[in-house]
Order: structure tokens, then C-alpha cells, then sequence
């Protein structure tokens, strides 16, 4: 296994929006054709409030797609226009269907971070918070409920969150480029030095960590 991986290091980019990008989690957009790689395919609170029937039709039917491995992104976004009862409405049934396909949930939390807490509880699937960007005492608080966090670019640049992902366990990490243009690689490099293992050791857990998924990464 380790041999495998000095022959070719995947940098597994958890949460993005390249089509063309060959390793990780695309998010596929409402009614997008289907790529070939791994995506998930949820609806994001901003697109809660209008059409959720056609939507939620939608996501049932490619949330069952072999490569569809996690449902979302969706959540709770406290700084947009759409009321609070319609975003945990929304977000309660894409729960319960992740619930029913068994697929992880890709989480996107915007200032109402106790709200989702208390929604924990409902899911029997792996939570994972993605671009997690905030603070310490939130990133403390949502590890103690179990929650993975996957963090993005602005660990190359935000001095308190490196802080902060200098502790946070590996086991329950991943790294993404989001919405952003960069190369993921400098991301991996970025956190092993702050964790102070090395490179291949992080690719390595990072591997280990997408066990939650049920599917044979090497293959991709
Ligand atoms: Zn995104």
C-alpha cells in the first residue's frame, strides 16, 4: 500500500466545482448531466425557497447513481434572504434521504452552527462540514458532536485557523478546493507541515478517512 502511493499520490479534492477535475467530489448542479468521476448533489439553502418539488425529484433520483457519494451540499445559512423554517425544512428532508440511501453529508454552515448541532441527531450518516472556516471554540464544539471538517484554501492564509487545524485530528479531516482556483497539492503540504507528519502520511489518512464512503478509491 504505501508502495502504491509513491507511484501516485492522489490529492483527493473533497468538495469542487471543476467538472473537468479528475480526483474527488464534484457538486453537481440541479439537472447537470452526470459526470464520470464521483460527485454529490444536494440542494444548497440559497436554492431553498423556490421549486423544491422538481428539485427534491431531482436529487432522489441521482442521489441512487453508483457515483453520487454524498448527499449535498445543503444546510443552514444564517446571511441570505430565505427564512430560517424553510432552509431546516429543506434540510430535514435532504437528512432523511441521505438517511435512506446511506450516503454522507456534505454540510454548509453559515452563522447557525448550535441550529445544526441540534439536527445531529436525526442523521444516521457521517456529517462532514465543508470550506469549515470559523473559529476555534466552533470548531472544538462541533469534533466533540462528531463531525468532519473539511477545510479549504483559507488554511493558507488564515493564521487562526492554522492554529487551529494544527490540532484538529487527521482522522476526521479532508481538503478541498471549493468554488476556488488553486493547486489542492499546496493545501496537502500546507496542513502536513502544520500537523508535522509527513506528505504521503497525510494522503495516506486522508485515504483512510474516505472509508466512509464504501467505495474502491484506488480505482479512480
Ligand atoms: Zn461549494
Amino acid at each position: 500500500m504505501p508502495f502504491l502511493l509513491f507511484l501516485r499520490m492522489t490529492y483527493f479534492d473533497f468538495h469542487h466545482h471543476h467538472l473537468e477535475k479528475e480526483t474527488g467530489i464534484y457538486n453537481l448542479g440541479f439537472r447537470e448531466s452526470i459526470p464520470n468521476g464521483f460527485f454529490s448533489a444536494g440542494i444548497h439553502p440559497q436554492f431553498s425557497a423556490e421549486n423544491f418539488d422538481q428539485k427534491f425529484d431531482w436529487l432522489q433520483k441521482v442521489s441512487h447513481h453508483e457515483n453520487c457519494l454524498a448527499i449535498g451540499e445543503c444546510g443552514l445559512d444564517g446571511l441570505i434572504d430565505i427564512d430560517d423554517e424553510i432552509q431546516e425544512n429543506v434540510f430535514q428532508r435532504q437528512i432523511e434521504l441521505a438517511n435512506d440511501v446511506n450516503k454522507p453529508l456534505i454540510i454548509h454552515c453559515v452563522r447557525r452552527f448550535s441550529q445544526l448541532i441540534s439536527f445531529q441527531k436525526e442523521a444516521n450518516v457521517p456529517l462532514i462540514i465543508h470550506g469549515f472556516n470559523k473559529r476555534k471554540t466552533i470548531g472544538d464544539e462541533l469534533h466533540k458532536h462528531d463531525f468532519y471538517l473539511s477545510f479549504g484554501k483559507s488554511v493558507l492564509q488564515n493564521v487562526n485557523l492554522q492554529e487551529f487545524v494544527k490540532q484538529f485530528p487527521t482522522e476526521k479531516l479532508f481538503l478541498e478546493t471549493d468554488a476556488e482556483d488553486f493547486e489542492i497539492e499546496l493545501l496537502y503540504q500546507k496542513v502536513a507541515d502544520l500537523q508535522s507528519m509527513k506528505l504521503e502520511n497525510l494522503v495516506q489518512q486522508i485515504e483512510e478517512n474516505l472509508k466512509i464512503f464504501n467505495i474502491p478509491i484506488d480505482d479512480k
